[in-house]
Protein backbone atom coordinates (compact mmCIF):
# COMPACT_ATOMS: atom_id res chain seq x y z
CA UNK A 1 0.00 0.00 0.00
CA UNK A 2 0.98 3.22 -0.83
CA UNK A 3 -1.30 5.75 1.02
CA UNK A 4 0.75 9.01 2.37
CA UNK A 5 -0.85 10.21 5.21
CA UNK A 6 -2.44 13.70 4.66
CA UNK A 7 -2.24 16.73 7.78
CA UNK A 8 -3.82 19.86 7.91
CA UNK A 9 -1.96 23.04 8.29
CA UNK A 10 -2.04 22.29 12.24
CA UNK A 11 -0.11 18.96 11.94
CA UNK A 12 -3.06 17.04 12.91
CA UNK A 13 -3.31 13.72 10.50
CA UNK A 14 -6.85 13.77 8.65
CA UNK A 15 -8.55 10.92 6.84
CA UNK A 16 -8.15 9.95 3.25
CA UNK A 17 -12.02 10.01 2.22
CA UNK A 18 -12.97 7.17 -0.47
CA UNK A 19 -13.42 9.09 -3.85
CA UNK A 20 -16.80 7.45 -5.44
CA UNK A 21 -16.45 7.97 -9.19
CA UNK A 22 -20.19 7.35 -10.77
CA UNK A 23 -20.28 7.32 -14.63
CA UNK A 24 -23.05 6.35 -16.76
CA UNK A 25 -24.31 8.19 -20.18
CA UNK A 26 -26.70 10.90 -19.86
CA UNK A 27 -29.95 9.73 -18.87
CA UNK A 28 -29.41 6.57 -17.49
CA UNK A 29 -30.02 7.79 -13.69
CA UNK A 30 -26.75 8.28 -11.77
CA UNK A 31 -27.64 12.11 -10.58
CA UNK A 32 -30.92 10.72 -8.52
CA UNK A 33 -28.96 7.30 -7.76
CA UNK A 34 -26.15 9.77 -6.30
CA UNK A 35 -28.53 11.86 -4.46
CA UNK A 36 -30.13 8.98 -2.66
CA UNK A 37 -27.04 7.68 -1.89
CA UNK A 38 -25.81 10.91 -0.05
CA UNK A 39 -29.45 11.60 1.46
CA UNK A 40 -28.40 8.41 3.50
CA UNK A 41 -24.61 8.88 3.89
CA UNK A 42 -24.24 12.86 4.90
CA UNK A 43 -20.47 11.61 5.36
CA UNK A 44 -20.35 11.35 1.34
CA UNK A 45 -20.53 14.49 -0.03
CA UNK A 46 -20.82 16.09 -4.04
CA UNK A 47 -18.19 17.11 -5.92
CA UNK A 48 -19.52 20.51 -7.59
CA UNK A 49 -17.85 20.92 -10.87
CA UNK A 50 -16.80 23.75 -12.95
CA UNK A 51 -18.27 23.33 -16.65
CA UNK A 52 -18.59 26.08 -19.30
CA UNK A 53 -22.49 24.79 -20.35
CA UNK A 54 -25.11 26.65 -19.75
CA UNK A 55 -27.38 26.65 -17.05
CA UNK A 56 -30.06 24.63 -17.51
CA UNK A 57 -33.58 25.74 -16.00
CA UNK A 58 -33.99 24.84 -12.19
CA UNK A 59 -30.18 24.55 -11.67
CA UNK A 60 -28.10 27.09 -9.35
CA UNK A 61 -24.91 28.20 -9.69
CA UNK A 62 -22.24 27.08 -6.98
CA UNK A 63 -24.92 23.96 -6.15
CA UNK A 64 -24.99 21.89 -9.30
CA UNK A 65 -22.39 23.30 -11.06
CA UNK A 66 -19.58 26.45 -10.66
CA UNK A 67 -20.87 27.91 -14.50
CA UNK A 68 -18.11 30.09 -15.78
CA UNK A 69 -16.74 30.66 -19.53
CA UNK A 70 -14.20 28.78 -21.36
CA UNK A 71 -11.55 32.15 -20.65
CA UNK A 72 -12.01 31.30 -16.95
CA UNK A 73 -12.06 27.54 -17.55
CA UNK A 74 -8.60 27.87 -19.08
CA UNK A 75 -7.56 30.15 -16.97
CA UNK A 76 -7.90 27.67 -13.97
CA UNK A 77 -6.91 24.66 -15.46
CA UNK A 78 -3.14 26.86 -16.83
CA UNK A 79 -3.22 27.31 -13.01
CA UNK A 80 -3.03 23.65 -12.22
CA UNK A 81 -6.48 24.04 -10.38
CA UNK A 82 -8.22 20.83 -11.65
CA UNK A 83 -7.80 17.42 -10.30
CA UNK A 84 -8.94 16.66 -13.73
CA UNK A 85 -10.80 17.90 -16.64
CA UNK A 86 -12.39 16.63 -20.00
CA UNK A 87 -14.39 18.13 -23.08
CA UNK A 88 -17.83 16.16 -22.77
CA UNK A 89 -20.62 16.47 -25.49
CA UNK A 90 -19.06 19.95 -26.81
CA UNK A 91 -18.58 21.61 -22.89
CA UNK A 92 -15.91 21.90 -20.72
CA UNK A 93 -15.93 19.79 -17.41
CA UNK A 94 -13.67 19.97 -14.22
CA UNK A 95 -12.86 18.39 -10.71
CA UNK A 96 -11.17 21.63 -8.62
CA UNK A 97 -9.02 19.64 -6.59
CA UNK A 98 -10.07 21.79 -3.72
CA UNK A 99 -13.11 20.14 -3.72
CA UNK A 100 -11.05 17.33 -2.93
CA UNK A 101 -8.91 18.26 -0.42
CA UNK A 102 -10.96 20.24 1.80
CA UNK A 103 -13.24 17.36 2.20
CA UNK A 104 -10.27 15.03 3.35
CA UNK A 105 -9.97 18.16 5.88
CA UNK A 106 -13.48 17.25 6.98
CA UNK A 107 -13.05 13.54 7.16
CA UNK A 108 -15.75 12.85 4.20
CA UNK A 109 -15.57 10.91 1.05
CA UNK A 110 -16.59 12.34 -1.96
CA UNK A 111 -19.24 11.43 -4.81
CA UNK A 112 -18.52 12.63 -8.38
CA UNK A 113 -20.94 12.48 -10.97
CA UNK A 114 -18.14 12.29 -13.90
CA UNK A 115 -17.52 11.05 -17.10
CA UNK A 116 -14.79 8.17 -17.98
CA UNK A 117 -11.90 10.39 -19.04
CA UNK A 118 -12.40 12.31 -15.75
CA UNK A 119 -12.70 8.97 -14.12
CA UNK A 120 -9.84 7.68 -15.83
CA UNK A 121 -7.55 10.72 -14.72
CA UNK A 122 -8.70 10.47 -11.04
CA UNK A 123 -8.23 6.59 -10.77
CA UNK A 124 -4.30 7.80 -12.02
CA UNK A 125 -3.43 10.91 -9.08
CA UNK A 126 -5.73 8.61 -6.31
CA UNK A 127 -5.43 5.05 -7.11
CA UNK A 128 -5.87 4.15 -3.76
CA UNK A 129 -8.92 6.60 -3.04
CA UNK A 130 -10.86 6.09 -6.03
CA UNK A 131 -13.83 3.37 -6.27
CA UNK A 132 -15.48 3.95 -9.96
CA UNK A 133 -19.20 2.53 -10.90
CA UNK A 134 -20.06 2.35 -14.21
CA UNK A 135 -24.38 2.60 -14.31
CA UNK A 136 -25.80 0.95 -17.11
CA UNK A 137 -29.05 1.05 -18.73
CA UNK A 138 -31.19 -2.31 -19.10
CA UNK A 139 -31.18 -1.11 -22.89
CA UNK A 140 -29.92 1.41 -25.23
CA UNK A 141 -34.08 1.91 -26.66
CA UNK A 142 -34.87 2.42 -22.75
CA UNK A 143 -31.83 5.22 -22.41
CA UNK A 144 -33.56 6.99 -25.42
CA UNK A 145 -37.28 6.81 -23.94
CA UNK A 146 -35.23 8.45 -20.47
CA UNK A 147 -33.54 10.88 -22.45
CA UNK A 148 -36.82 11.99 -24.44
CA UNK A 149 -39.35 12.13 -21.89
CA UNK A 150 -36.70 14.31 -19.41
CA UNK A 151 -36.57 16.61 -22.39
CA UNK A 152 -34.68 19.16 -21.31
CA UNK A 153 -32.30 19.12 -24.60
CA UNK A 154 -33.39 19.71 -27.88
CA UNK A 155 -33.35 16.76 -30.33
CA UNK A 156 -30.34 17.47 -32.06
CA UNK A 157 -28.64 17.16 -27.98
CA UNK A 158 -30.34 13.91 -27.56
CA UNK A 159 -29.28 12.14 -30.70
CA UNK A 160 -25.76 13.11 -29.93
CA UNK A 161 -26.01 11.93 -26.29
CA UNK A 162 -27.39 8.68 -27.67
CA UNK A 163 -24.20 8.40 -29.94
CA UNK A 164 -22.03 9.28 -26.95
CA UNK A 165 -23.90 6.80 -24.88
CA UNK A 166 -22.69 3.74 -27.22
CA UNK A 167 -19.03 4.65 -26.73
CA UNK A 168 -19.20 5.60 -23.20
CA UNK A 169 -20.85 2.20 -22.19
CA UNK A 170 -17.80 0.50 -24.22
CA UNK A 171 -15.42 2.36 -21.99
CA UNK A 172 -16.45 -0.27 -19.20
CA UNK A 173 -13.60 -2.03 -18.25
CA UNK A 174 -12.34 1.79 -16.66
CA UNK A 175 -14.70 0.74 -13.87
CA UNK A 176 -14.49 -1.36 -11.34
CA UNK A 177 -18.05 -1.99 -10.54
CA UNK A 178 -21.30 -2.23 -13.00
CA UNK A 179 -24.66 -1.40 -11.78
CA UNK A 180 -27.43 -1.86 -14.08
CA UNK A 181 -30.32 0.63 -13.39
CA UNK A 182 -33.62 -1.03 -14.71
CA UNK A 183 -35.61 -0.93 -11.25
CA UNK A 184 -34.17 2.12 -9.25
CA UNK A 185 -34.09 0.80 -5.77
CA UNK A 186 -32.32 -2.44 -6.76
CA UNK A 187 -29.57 -0.33 -8.46
CA UNK A 188 -29.87 2.08 -5.21
CA UNK A 189 -29.08 -0.87 -2.91
CA UNK A 190 -26.37 -1.83 -4.98
CA UNK A 191 -24.29 1.19 -4.84
CA UNK A 192 -25.45 1.42 -1.26
CA UNK A 193 -23.09 -2.51 -0.92
CA UNK A 194 -20.26 -0.54 -3.21
CA UNK A 195 -19.83 2.58 -1.07
CA UNK A 196 -19.81 0.75 1.95
CA UNK A 197 -17.63 -2.06 1.35
CA UNK A 198 -15.29 0.55 -0.76
CA UNK A 199 -15.03 2.11 3.41
CA UNK A 200 -13.55 -1.09 4.43
CA UNK A 201 -11.04 -1.15 1.64
CA UNK A 202 -6.96 -1.36 2.74
CA UNK A 203 -5.50 1.41 0.95
CA UNK A 204 -8.73 2.91 2.96
CA UNK A 205 -8.55 1.35 6.31
CA UNK A 206 -4.21 1.35 6.23
CA UNK A 207 -3.70 4.66 8.61
CA UNK A 208 -6.06 3.52 11.51
CA UNK A 209 -4.29 0.61 11.69
CA UNK A 210 -0.68 1.44 11.25
CA UNK A 211 -1.76 4.25 13.85
CA UNK A 212 -2.73 0.94 16.58
CA UNK A 213 0.19 -0.74 15.54
CA UNK A 214 2.22 2.81 16.26
CA UNK A 215 4.01 2.43 12.28
CA UNK A 216 2.71 5.82 12.31
CA UNK A 217 3.38 7.62 8.40
CA UNK A 218 6.24 10.73 9.04
P1 LIG B 1 -24.49 17.37 -17.76
O1 LIG B 1 -24.14 18.48 -18.69
O2 LIG B 1 -25.62 16.54 -18.27
O3 LIG B 1 -24.68 17.83 -16.34
O4 LIG B 1 -23.20 16.40 -17.72
C1 LIG B 1 -22.68 15.91 -18.91
C2 LIG B 1 -21.58 14.90 -18.61
O5 LIG B 1 -20.46 15.54 -17.98
C3 LIG B 1 -22.00 13.79 -17.66
O6 LIG B 1 -21.53 12.56 -18.19
C4 LIG B 1 -21.29 14.10 -16.39
O7 LIG B 1 -21.01 12.95 -15.66
C5 LIG B 1 -20.02 14.75 -16.92
N1 LIG B 1 -19.36 15.58 -15.90
C6 LIG B 1 -19.94 16.38 -14.97
N2 LIG B 1 -19.02 16.97 -14.19
C7 LIG B 1 -17.82 16.53 -14.63
C8 LIG B 1 -16.47 16.78 -14.21
O8 LIG B 1 -16.17 17.53 -13.29
N3 LIG B 1 -15.49 16.16 -14.93
C9 LIG B 1 -15.76 15.31 -15.97
N4 LIG B 1 -14.71 14.73 -16.56
N5 LIG B 1 -17.02 15.06 -16.37
C10 LIG B 1 -18.03 15.65 -15.72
Amino acid sequence: MVSVAMRNETGVKVRKGVLFLCCGPSGVGKTSLGRRLREDYKKLVLSVSYTTRGMREGEQNGVDYHFVDEAEFMKMRDAGEFAEWAHVHGNYYATPRSEIVDAWQRGEDVFFDIDYQGAKQLQDAFPEECVSVLVIPPGLDVLEERLRSRSTDSDEVIERRLKAARYELMQYEVFDYLVCNDDFEVASGELENIYLASLQRTGVMEPRLKAMLGLDDA
